[in-house]
């Protein structure tokens, strides 16, 4: 297939062709073959596929059964009570409710009693936002019988009955109620009409079965997008098309932090089965353990740190020095304004999630919605890293894009358009120059591996 007539960044060549899945000529005035596409690109700007490099596919999906609990459309107890009633009398007897989203900041700290005020007969579950907790009514205890589990996630009330608060417990959860109504072939369309050529899904502890499923969900065409997965050491690669195992994640929790021996064997047992880690970082304090850990332990390329939403000065050099990317989520500035105004002090201002002070101290950076935590609209970071405030932290449009450009395995290390490369492409109706408000709007064609998988003249 051949592109004609198309803006490159950096290039001078305006007509790129692939076949299979490698881009194998870029030039000027290339004429079509016999027997092959050719699309006019009228000068729109052709991009490397636009990777969300931080998502949770499977989490994603389940939240279309989903009543959103949480801010903006959720702001406080009545607003809460209303949307748990609502969906209380519109689904059949003996459903379970599914919230999502859910914020401290709207109707306090949740357990069974106060979900049991509002919805007393039908089972619900509860998701906070930070993807930490869920809590579930007196029903939903019963269920899913919270109090014969030994696991230490479960809350107890003083007479050692489960308060209906579990924590980090979503396999356990997941394999005792219902599946909900999940789409992954709409939520990959929908992505691939926003110019998405692949993910990285960034769910902790998936197990083989997990990892086996999304490689046939991929494999079966459900999933459009090239998808790496992260992954414990021990799982395998199926071996599909457009799959691939990716680091290990480790997930960090300022409550119930690993010690450093602890922290350095988990890295290390990752490097030993050539995995990369890739550590959730939010607060300083794991940011700093991280940095402890990886200097013990020594650093695989492709490590990476994830969030990144607080990095102290002092800490750039190390992670220019190692290479080490943050896989940041420039959104959440937008999207959790209120609750940082609230709740990140001024001094503190400085190091939440940074983004231009990245590149100009040489360290790597690249994006991820992180959805369903945050929008799965690529192009909402986009707007939200072009508008950044201040200044020091905003990046051109081109920069925001390129966070998006990254290898799979080497985020903040940026694909090009060249010959040789994969030919996942994102093409804009548009040159740079018009593009005013970046938007989904603006895609005219999303090729993954060689093949259309949106495509959006006219
Ligand atoms: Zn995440």
């Amino acid at each position: 297939m051949l592109i004609r007539n198309a803006t490159l960044s950096g290039s001078p060549h305006t007509d790129v062709r692939w076949r299979g899945g490698r881009i194998v000529e870029c030039g000027t005035r290339l004429r079509p073959l016999p027997g092959e596409d050719d699309l006019d690109a009228h000068g729109g700007w052709l991009l490397p596929g636009l990777h969300d490099h931080h998502i949770h596919l499977r989490a994603l999906a389940a939240r279309a059964g989903s009543v959103p609990v949480g801010p903006p459309l959720v702001r406080d107890a009545a607003e809460f009570g209303a949307a748990l009633r609502g969906a209380d009398a519109e689904l059949p007897p003996g459903r379970w409710i599914r919230g999502v989203g859910y914020h401290d900041s709207v109707a306090g700290p949740l357990d069974r009693a106060v979900l049991d005020r509002l919805v007393p007969d039908r089972p619900v579950r509860i998701q906070h936002r930070s993807g930490a907790l869920w809590v579930l009514n007196s029903r939903g205890c019963q269920e899913t019988r919270v109090n014969t589990c030994a696991l230490p996630g479960v809350e107890r009330d003083p007479h050692g009955d489960a308060n209906g608060r579990l924590w980090r417990l979503d396999s356990w959860l997941g394999a005792r109620v219902p599946p909900t109504s999940a789409d992954p072939a709409l939520i990959s369309a929908q992505a691939a009409a926003a110019g998405v050529t692949g993910y990285t899904d960034a769910t902790p502890g998936l197990s083989q079965d997990d990892v086996t499923a999304l490689a046939e969900a991929v494999a079966a065409g459900t999933i459009r997008q090239r998808v790496h997965c992260m992954a414990p050491p021990g799982v395998t690669d199926p071996g599909q098309p457009r799959f691939s195992l990716g680091p290990t994640k480790i997930l960090l929790d300022d409550t119930a932090l690993p010690s450093l021996p602890e922290f350095v064997a988990r890295v290390r047992a990752a490097h030993l089965a050539t995995r990369p880690v890739a550590v959730h970082c939010v607060t300083r304090v794991q940011l700093i353990l991280t940095i402890a850990a990886i200097d013990e332990a020594g650093v695989l390329a492709g490590d990476r740190i994830e969030h990144g939403a607080m990095v102290p000065a002092d800490t750039m050099e190390w992670l220019r020095r190692n290479r080490i990317p943050v896989v940041t989520q420039p959104h959440f500035l937008v999207e959790r304004a209120g609750q940082y105004a609230r709740e990140v002090a001024a001094e503190d201002r400085c190091d939440l999630w940074r983004l231009g002070s990245f590149p100009a101290a040489g360290v790597l950076v690249a994006a991820g919605t992180d959805a369903p935590f945050g929008d799965a609209d690529p192009w909402r970071v986009v707007r939200a890293a072009i508008e950044r405030e201040p200044n020091s932290e905003r990046i051109s449009l081109a920069a925001a894009l390129a966070l998006f450009a990254g290898h799979p395995n080497r985020p903040g290390v940026p694909r090009t358009v060249a010959t040789g490369a994969v030919a996942d492409l994102t093409l804009l109706r548009v040159p740079p120059q018009e593009v005013t408000v970046p938007d989904r709007d603006l895609v005219a064609a999303t090729i993954v591996d060689g093949t259309p998988v949106h495509l959006a003249f006219g």
